[in-house]
């Protein structure tokens, strides 16, 4: 073997070390072990069978199911400098003969195929004449029936194998994988003895929230127009609410596209590139949408309705971030697409091969994955931890980055307002839904109600004042603790369960946990740790060499990269090296273009003049109202000192000063040491935050209000003489 495979990860793929599980795999491959590899979506499966690919001799197949996804790694992996192709439907026969026959030439190291082609003659006498030392199975859960993308054609993949002269060590990778669908790929692709790996469900960069807005289509807005220029993804149930929500974002100057099973393929195959090359910033999507979808940038993935189950939710959720870099997954939740998924379940499509029995079970068991939908989208407790906990990994109960984690609930006694709606729901003999019944609770003279003549009830009217979103919020709260349920899917009608006679008695009493208010938010800049000037440049240069080269910005640098880029700043060559996720060939490529922004940007490299301040440019200082840390003082005070060629003000400046005049105090905890407020600096407006990092260490962080920013803007000209020698 030439070079080694920490070698080939620096050189190909810009990376300096492995994540977990990959060197395992990529070890055990190379010995000519077969392995199956379970690993979240955006853990880096790729690289698992890339870099033994690179290494072997002779030629790789990646047998892969979507061609969308084939032309974006042979994209990559061209980029990154790897010979690469690709073997499927979207050639024309010229193009596929050109390609197979340099394959025989012994031209591409790896070559992705559609598992349809195994079965093709040209194809196959390619194989049988060509050295095939590898193959990797991608999205190897699509050999299972147990699966939801099962595909007959990967049934094939060992008959194929078996012909081929020289046996092939083989490689299958997937990221969903119950014990079932695991027993599968083994048997069914006949691995021997193949290595094991899987590595926990976490995505530490996600943020998930659930959100219970009143109105989702402004709620919707609001949430894309704060994320205005990122690459997101709205999910809907129907196709009929894709085009809906299209239309509305599009009104509103909202760049977005949409896809689902009803639109031509061309159209189909046109929006999803419009999104994948950025042309478009948003997708709305049915569930149709998403595999094969490599796009590593994603910022956000919105679920407009409540999806049927977590397996689905976190598939499509975890289409977010895969570059590593933060990103939110917030699902809209609406009492009315419960409604909906019921009434999927009960109307589950005949089949004809299955008996009743089998269809109770299958529908039994959808309601059962349902139920843990909704606990999830109404619970109070981490988000995280809950849906780890679903898929069988350990997770502690607080994760500090979701949203039931930052809100604080509080409990509210509400067992008399509970009496009245139950009372209401038996007296007016549990035969109506919950409009009905908040109208008749309210004292509202429909003309339904008076010809029902419900008006006369002695619940009529018992909750004039309290305002019909309120009574519905509490009516689903009853119902999530279960004192009622609603029967029939399409025209739910409440009734009453044994739990509600003894709070009607006055035996129990009824609580609900209500949000209180959110304890702090992520604002954006935080989250990216990034100069976000920097950041915007350095896009401006990845779009146009994108646009050059025909290929999905990501596919130049990801958006990991670039944040990178903008931690180190990079002057040299060898210092552009160093970035995650730049290799020799990118360097070469792009080194100095990227280089050139980078070096304009930081003029005070060399500026030797010490920090200075002209007390003009402090009235200009952008105080924030949200308390904020000392780096983001700093940032904005250097921010008003740019065009300066002075070296920039450090926090440590500030720290130090405030340590010196005993506003901070240092402090050891868990052995680690922390610089926290005095009670002097408390009163200032300083607070001190836990928060928790990546790796799931606690770690402690002091905020400055409002107040305590102006008390440091106000002695900056000390803090500065403070410091100088
Ligand atoms: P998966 O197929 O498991 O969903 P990918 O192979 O598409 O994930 O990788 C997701 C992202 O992670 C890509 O942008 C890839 O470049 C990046 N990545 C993979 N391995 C590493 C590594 N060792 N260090 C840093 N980034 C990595
Ligand atoms: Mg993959």
């Amino acid at each position: 073997m030439a070079a080694d495979k920490f070698e080939v990860l620096k050189r190909y793929f810009g990376y300096s070390s492995f994540r977990n599980g990959q060197e395992e795999l990529v070890d055990a491959l190379l010995a000519g072990q077969d392995v199956l590899g379970i690993m979240p979506t955006g853990a880096g499966k790729s690289l698992c069978y890339q870099i033994p690919a690179i290494m072997m001799k002779g030629i790789a197949l990646v047998i892969s199911p979507l061609i969308s996804l084939m032309k974006d790694q042979v994209n990559a992996l061209v980029q990154q400098g790897v010979s690469a192709a690709y073997l499927n439907r979207s050639l024309t026969e010229a193009q596929y003969n050109k390609a197979l026959a340099n394959a025989a030439n012994g031209k591409y190291k790896i070559i992705y195929v559609a598992p349809e082609r195994l079965e093709s003659s040209s194809f196959l006498r390619f194989a049988l004449n060509a050295e095939i030392s590898m193959i990797a199975v991608d999205e190897a859960h699509c050999v299972s029936q147990w699966g939801q993308d099962f595909r007959p054609s990967y049934l094939n993949i060992d008959s194929f194998i078996s012909k081929l002269n020289l046996h092939p060590v083989i490689g299958a990778f997937t990221a969903t994988a119950t014990e079932e669908v695991k027993d599968d790929i083994i048997r069914l692709l006949n691995l021997n003895d193949p290595l094991k790996v899987t590595t926990g469900f976490d995505r530490p960069n996600l943020f998930f929230s659930v959100l219970r807005p009143q109105n989702n289509s402004s709620k919707l807005l609001e949430l894309i127009k704060e994320r205005n220029g990122q690459s997101g993804i709205i999910y809907c149930s129907t196709r009929k609410k894709v085009e809906e929500v299209c239309d509305l974002l599009n009104r509103n100057r909202i760049s977005a596209t949409r896809y689902h099973a009803g639109l031509k393929d061309d159209e189909r195959v046109r929006n999803q590139d419009d999104f994948v090359y950025d042309r478009r910033d948003v997708m709305v999507a049915t569930n149709a949408f998403g595999m094969g979808i490599d796009k590593s940038d994603v910022r956000f993935v919105i679920h407009y309705n409540m999806p049927k189950n977590i397996e689905s939710y976190y598939q499509e959720a975890g289409r977010a971030g895969r570059d590593g870099v933060d990103a939110d997954c917030i699902l809209l939740y609406a009492k009315a697409d419960v409604n909906t998924c019921k009434y999927f379940i009960e109307n589950i499509e005949d089949n004809e091969d299955l008996s009743q029995e089998q269809k109770d079970f299958f529908r039994q068991r959808e309601e059962e994955r349902l139920k843990q939908m909704v606990f999830y989208c109404t619970m109070s407790d981490c988000l995280r931890g809950f849906m780890l906990r679903y898929f069988g990994d350990k997770h502690k109960d607080y994760c500090g980055k979701c949203s039931n984690c930052l809100t604080e609930f509080e409990t509210v006694d509400v067992t008399v307002e509970a009496q009245k709606i139950l009372s209401c729901i038996i007296r007016t003999g549990q035969n109506y839904g919950v409009k009905m019944i908040t109208d008749v609770l309210r004292g509202v003279s429909t003309d339904k109600i008076t010809r029902a003549r419900l008006d006369r009830q002695s619940t009529f009217g018992i909750m004039k004042n309290v305002k019909a979103a309120e009574i519905k919020y509490l009516i689903e709260k009853l119902e999530e603790q279960e004192y009622i349920i609603s029967v029939g899917a399409e025209k739910p009608i409440l009734r009453v369960t044994e739990m509600s006679y003894p709070v009607l008695r006055g035996n129990s009493s009824v609580k609900i946990c209500k949000a209180r208010k959110l304890r702090s938010i992520v604002s954006k800049s935080e989250r990216h740790h990034v100069d976000p000037e920097l950041f915007d440049a350095l896009k401006v240069v990845r779009t146009y060499f994108a646009k050059k080269k025909g290929v999905p910005a990501f596919v130049i640098f990801s958006d990991a990269t670039l944040a990178d880029m903008c931690r180190i700043m990079p002057t040299t060559e060898a210092e552009f090296l160093s970035v995650s996720g730049v290799g020799a060939n990118k360097l070469e490529k792009y080194g100095e273009a990227f280089l050139n922004v980078i070096r304009k940007y930081k003029p005070d490299k060399n500026g030797t003049a010490p920090f200075a301040m002209d007390a003009d440019r402090l009235n200009y200082f952008a105080y924030s109202d949200k308390p904020i840390s000392v780096s983001e003082i700093t940032f904005r005070i250097n921010d008003l000192n740019k065009d300066q060629n002075c070296k920039k003000l450090k926090a440590t400046d500030i720290t130090e000063w405030l340590l010196e005049n005993e506003f901070l105090k240092a402090a050891t905890i868990n052995g680690k040491n922390y610089k926290l407020p005095t009670p002097k600096g408390k009163e200032l407006g300083m607070t001190s935050e836990t928060r928790i990092n990546d790796d799931g260490n606690w770690y402690k962080i002091v905020l400055y209000n409002r107040a305590a920013q102006g008390f440091i803007i106000d002695n900056i000209n000390r803090i500065i003489c403070g410091r100088i020698e």
